[in-house]
């Protein structure tokens, strides 16, 4: 999230706050409507209920009174007491009312006190359909006729209505009728339409064998629910989640079930949360779309600033920030930044402007005073010879008139003149290296050190000193004659700082690192204590007393300004004592010019 622009991050910050609002405002939305369903639902199931329940009691009323009327005939009775076959079609007739031939019914029989069968009708026995023993005693001691549970028959249903004939002190005997349990299409349609249509209305034994729709035979409910009040919630194999409410049906061994899946319960629910997904989707894109304008407005003059400062940063002060104006304060910002960038440009330009006058002054002052210095030491070589020359030839040509104190001076003039035209010579080295124009190229430094040590030849001679060169020497850039100097400055103050009675021993080698090259020049001398390694470069920076070591105290800043005019660096390394080890670094050339290339050796 760091890494994006504002640009995004606006519309992506808008679009998650209103996609977390509708999302929870749809969720409650949904949450609400479906609790109102449900309790709607769970409200209706029950009294629809309670109806059927209510029907089959009814249905169940009407069956037993028709039965009871039956069996009170005195005809029956009189049968029952005395079975004589000539009574038997009479008595026939008289159950002929229980025996019509109605799609609903199965058979009727007459059963005696000690229950055996004496007479029947119909279709029952044949398909196994007999009164049982407890349902008889139960008619036996009821107040009017019984019914009994659902019986399955293959895929249809029956059940038994069973009455008394006598009195409960007196028994006489039993009047059994099966009647199939069957239902029409328009039958449960009518059902249908006081549960509604989604409602599956289930009737079955309190004891929950059997079940039925009341058209035909069906698996029942997956748990067992006569007991339980108010609302279950189960799940059927075939129709998913489901609501229920269960009801006992009074005098009768049923119950009677009401299902709502819970699909068509939750259904409006569904089409509620569906619109509220529908809209909160259209709110998000309108959210997401305004949150873009509204961002790209916002960055646009934010990215113009940044490209501003950019360009400044790069150097260019034309105030472009409040190129389109406007009124806000991100359009105030932008006039205020132009502004600024014009100030700084101005006064940048006034500064440059004022440093270019100053420096061409500063160089023009320098130059001039070199120009002075310059003609300055040229000027005083001239008498300074002739002092010298004439001091020598008064020695010469009028030594013998002079008594030793004359001598002794002349002789100190002539030492002072040679001093002083050395320190002019090493001035004019040191102007030279500063103001000549050096033209810089690869070279091999072997050339350049072999002109050195043919410079330093006498001081070599003069104290017999060794002087080895180790090779390889890799190729630098630089300029030939400037390397040459510098070599030889470095040599002769190698083969010079050496105590008497030492023979001096100098070595050049070379180091390449990191494309640069290192020429060490090391001796044997008194060494340097560290806190003086930096001045020494600098111009009449000297150690030791003239009396011991002789010299200017320009031969190290010759070195350095030479090394600096060759785009490279000088240092030391040395400790008092131990010799030093004075080195210079130059860029490494790849390939040595021809004319260079000249071997020293
Ligand atoms: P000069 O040699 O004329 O005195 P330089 O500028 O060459 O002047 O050197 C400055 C001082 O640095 C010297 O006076 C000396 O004290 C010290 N110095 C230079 N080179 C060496 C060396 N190789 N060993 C010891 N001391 C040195």
């Amino acid at each position: 999230m760091r890494g994006l622009s504002i640009k995004l991050k606006l519309p992506l910050l808008i679009g998650g706050l209103v996609a977390v609002v509708t999302g929870v405002y749809a969720y409650s939305d949904y949450r609400a409507a479906s609790s109102a369903a449900v309790g709607v639902a769970t409200r209706q199931l029950g009294t629809v209920t309670d109806q059927f329940a209510e029907m089959l009691h009814t249905s169940r009323n009407q069956l037993v009174a028709h039965l009871d009327s039956i069996a009170r005939q005195p005809l029956v009775a009189a049968y029952l007491d005395h079975p004589a076959p000539a009574r038997r079609a009479a008595v026939l007739q008289a159950l002929a009312p229980a025996a019509e031939r109605t799609p609903t019914l199965a058979g009727v029989s007459l059963w005696s006190v000690d229950g055996r069968r004496l007479l029947s009708q119909g279709e029952a026995p044949r398909r196994g359909l007999k009164a049982d023993s407890a349902l008889l005693a139960a008619a036996g001691t009821a107040d009017t006729a019984v019914v009994g549970s659902f019986h399955a028959v293959g895929d249809s249903l029956a059940l038994p209505v069973v009455a008394r004939v006598g009195t409960r002190a007196n028994v006489r005997g039993y009047v059994v009728q099966w009647r199939w349990l069957s239902g029409s299409a328009k039958s449960s349609e009518q059902l249908n339409r006081i549960a509604g249509p989604n409602a599956h209305i289930y009737v079955g034994n309190t004891t929950g064998d059997v079940w039925t729709n009341l058209a035909r035979r069906v698996p029942g409910p997956p748990v067992p629910v006569a007991p339980a009040p108010g609302v279950l919630e189960y799940t059927r194999s075939d129709a998913g989640g489901t609501y229920a409410v269960a009801r006992l049906v009074v005098g009768a061994p049923w119950q009677v079930v009401v299902e709502y899946p819970k699909e068509t319960v939750l259904a409006p629910a569904r089409l509620a949360l569906n619109k509220s997904v529908r809209i909160g989707a259209i709110i998000l894109v309108l959210g997401l779309l305004g949150a873009w304008l509204l961002s790209r407005t916002l960055t646009q003059p934010l990215v113009q600033l940044t490209r501003a400062a950019e360009a400044v940063a790069a150097g260019d002060y034309t105030p472009v920030a409040g190129s389109d104006p406007r009124g806000d304060e991100l359009g105030r910002l932008a006039t205020a930044f132009d502004v600024m960038v014009q100030r700084v440009g101005e006064s940048q330009q006034r500064l440059e402007d004022r440093v270019r006058a100053r420096t061409a002054e500063l160089q023009e002052r320098n130059e001039e005073l070199e120009a002075f210095a310059y003609s300055i030491s040229h000027d005083l070589r001239a008498p300074l010879r002739a002092m010298g020359g004439f001091s020598q030839a008064l020695l010469e040509d009028y030594g013998d008139r002079l008594d030793d104190t004359g001598r002794q001076y002349a002789q100190r003039v002539v030492a002072g003149a040679n001093v002083m035209d050395q320190l002019i010579r090493d001035l004019l080295s040191y102007s030279r290296i500063t103001r000549s124009e050096l033209r810089l190229a690869p070279l091999d430094p072997r050339r350049a050190i072999q002109t050195a040590t043919e410079q330093v030849a006498p001081d070599v001679a003069a104290r017999n000193a060794r002087v080895t060169v180790d090779e390889p020497l890799p190729a630098v850039i630089g300029h030939e004659t400037t390397l040459a100097q510098v070599v030889a400055n470095l040599m002769a103050n190698a083969i010079k700082f050496v105590p008497p009675g030492t023979t001096p021993a100098v070595r050049v080698r070379a180091e390449t690192r990191d494309g640069r090259v290192r020429l060490w020049i090391e001796d044997n001398g008194i060494g340097i204590a560290p806190e003086h390694h930096e001045r020494i470069f600098r111009v009449f920076e000297r150690l030791n007393p003239a009396d011991d070591y002789p010299g200017t105290g320009i031969g190290l800043a010759i070195v350095r300004k030479g090394a600096e005019r060759m785009g490279g660096r000088v240092g030391v390394e040395s400790q008092p004592g131990a010799g030093s080890r004075f080195w210079i670094e130059l860029p490494q050339a790849e390939v040595v010019d021809e004319r260079h290339s000249n071997t020293a050796g």
